[in-house]
C-alpha cells in the first residue's frame, strides 16, 4: 500500500534561484518554483493506516520554508568552490564568480543543486528527523522544478 503526498496540491513548494555548473543553459543563474512530494510504501498497521503523515507534512513544509526565496548554493564536493566570508558567500565556478549576502543563501551539502541531488538531500534530511514505523518498507521523495518535471529518489526503510 502506498501513501502519496503531492507538494503542489498541499502547497509544499518553494521558489529559489540556482545554477548548474557545466550545463549549457542552466549554468546561468536562474530560478524555479519547486514542489516536494513524498511517497511511503508499507503495510497497514493495527490502526488500519500505514502511518500518520501529519508529521511528514510538517517536516516537508519546514525544509521548503528553509529553502524558500534563497539562492541554493552547492556546499558539497562539486565544481563550485564556496567560501563563506563574514556576511558574504563567494562562489567560484570556472571563470565565473558570484558574491551573495549570506542571508540570501541556503548552503546545501550537495555537489550540485540539480533536482536529483535536492531530492536526495531532502530525503536524508527527512530520515534524520522522522522515525518510521516497522511496517513502512520504503520512502520516496520527489522534487519538481516547475510542474511536470522532477526527480525521485527512493530508500528502503532501515
Ligand atoms: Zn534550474
Amino acid at each position: 500500500m502506498k501513501l502519496k503526498l503531492d507538494g503542489w496540491d498541499l502547497g509544499i513548494t518553494f521558489a529559489a534561484a540556482h545554477f548548474i555548473p557545466g550545463h549549457q543553459k542552466c549554468a546561468r543563474l536562474h530560478g524555479h518554483v519547486y514542489a516536494i512530494h513524498c511517497e511511503i510504501e508499507g503495510d497497514e498497521g493495527e490502526d488500519y493506516m500505514v502511518m500518520d503523515f501529519t508529521e511528514i507534512k510538517r517536516f516537508l513544509r519546514e525544509i521548503a520554508d528553509t529553502l524558500d526565496h534563497h539562492v541554493l548554493v552547492p556546499g558539497g564536493k562539486g565544481e563550485a568552490k564556496v567560501d563563506v566570508e563574514d556576511d558574504y558567500v563567494k562562489v567560484s565556478v570556472g571563470d565565473k564568480k558570484y558574491l551573495f549576502p549570506s542571508e540570501d543563501c541556503a548552503i546545501i551539502d550537495v555537489p550540485t543543486t540539480s533536482a536529483e541531488e535536492l531530492s536526495k538531500f531532502i530525503l536524508s534530511w527527512l530520515l534524520s528527523r522522522v522515525k518510521f514505523p516497522e511496517n513502512v518498507r520504503s520512502i520516496s521523495i520527489g522534487v519538481d522544478e516547475g510542474k511536470g518535471q522532477g526527480a525521485w529518489v527512493e530508500r528502503r526503510a532501515k
